[in-house]
């Protein structure tokens, strides 16, 4: 069932596109279950593209809740090469403002209770994650969010936190001294799950606040958050529309083939339950 080329995961503030030709939307079933809604297919510009909101339409799910495993398996059975994906965050440094966007390069994992993988239950596999977001992607994406005089920064670390109640302060001045740049907490395990589906995936962040931080900042009051989840969306949407002509091309990075060496367990002991779900993502592997 190939689809679309392009997926976009929407976050906060982005549960659809509109003013687009909607095409299909399609209740896909994967063998992890359900992804986190209907997958609409849009037509932009002459450019196919499967839409996912990750927290459902209306925001009906926590980050912890997300079905991370069937959205990523979702949008890998409906052909989708190329990831963008949204996503609130804050800032834990002075010079990342609300409003800015940031295409992060690194992430330290502060998740608890989330599924980060396809593999196990009797086919182990281990993929390499040193560069956790797809750098052919971010390239194309800069010169795109600079052209649209969007404040945008680049190669900062994303902590990605449990939630879903936003950090204390100590974790906040913890977070800051190890030098990361923002807080987000939804990139584990959408990075990991769409680099073993080698699907290139890339997330463009949006500063809602300054977390907790701050000394003269009461707290990180929602109404704040909020709007600017609104404002963030809108060029989101900009951003986007400009970007679709740039992607869905040759894929020159190391991210079309993450799994084809990972899986380490022999071929004669692997759970042939467990082989019929990959199949579906990984048709050539299994
Ligand atoms: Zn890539």
């Amino acid at each position: 069932m190939k689809k679309a080329k392009i997926g976009v995961i929407g976050g906060s503030g982005l549960y659809e596109i509109e003013g687009v030709k909607v095409i299909d939307n399609l209740s896909i079933d994967t063998p992890w279950g359900s992804p986190s809604d209907n997958v609409t297919i849009v037509d932009v510009n002459g450019i196919h593209v499967a839409f996912l909101p990750r927290h459902g339409k209306g925001h009906r799910m926590l980050p912890h809740e997300v079905n991370y495993t069937a959205n990523i398996a979702a949008l890998k059975m409906l052909g989708v090469e190329d990831i963008i994906a949204f996503s609130a965050c804050g800032s834990l440094k002075e010079e990342i403002k609300p409003l800015d966007f940031i295409i992060p390069d690194q992430i330290i994992d502060r998740t608890k209770s989330r599924t980060s993988t396809f593999f196990g239950n009797g086919i182990a596999g281990h993929i390499s994650f040193a560069h956790p977001f797809c750098q052919r992607l971010k390239k194309l994406i800069i010169p795109v969010a600079e052209n649209l005089g969007i404040n945008l920064h680049i190669d900062e670390t994303l902590i990605c936190m449990e939630g879903p109640a936003f950090s204390t302060r100590a974790e906040s001045n913890l977070y800051r001294s190890w030098g990361a740049g923002i807080i987000n907490m939804t990139a584990v395990p959408e990075a990991q799950l769409a680099r073993e589906a080698e699907i290139c995936y890339s997330v463009v962040c949006m500063s809602t606040d300054y977390d907790c931080w701050r000394v003269d900042e009461e707290h990180v009051s929602v109404e704040l958050i909020i709007g600017n989840l609104m404002k963030n969306s809108a060029n989101a949407k900009r951003l986007l529309k400009s970007l679709l002509i740039e992607i869905g091309k040759e894929r020159d990075c190391e991210c079309p083939t993450a799994s084809k060496y990972a899986i380490i367990t022999a071929e004669n002991m692997r759970s042939i339950e467990q082989k019929e779900k990959l199949r579906k993502i990984f048709p050539e592997y299994f």
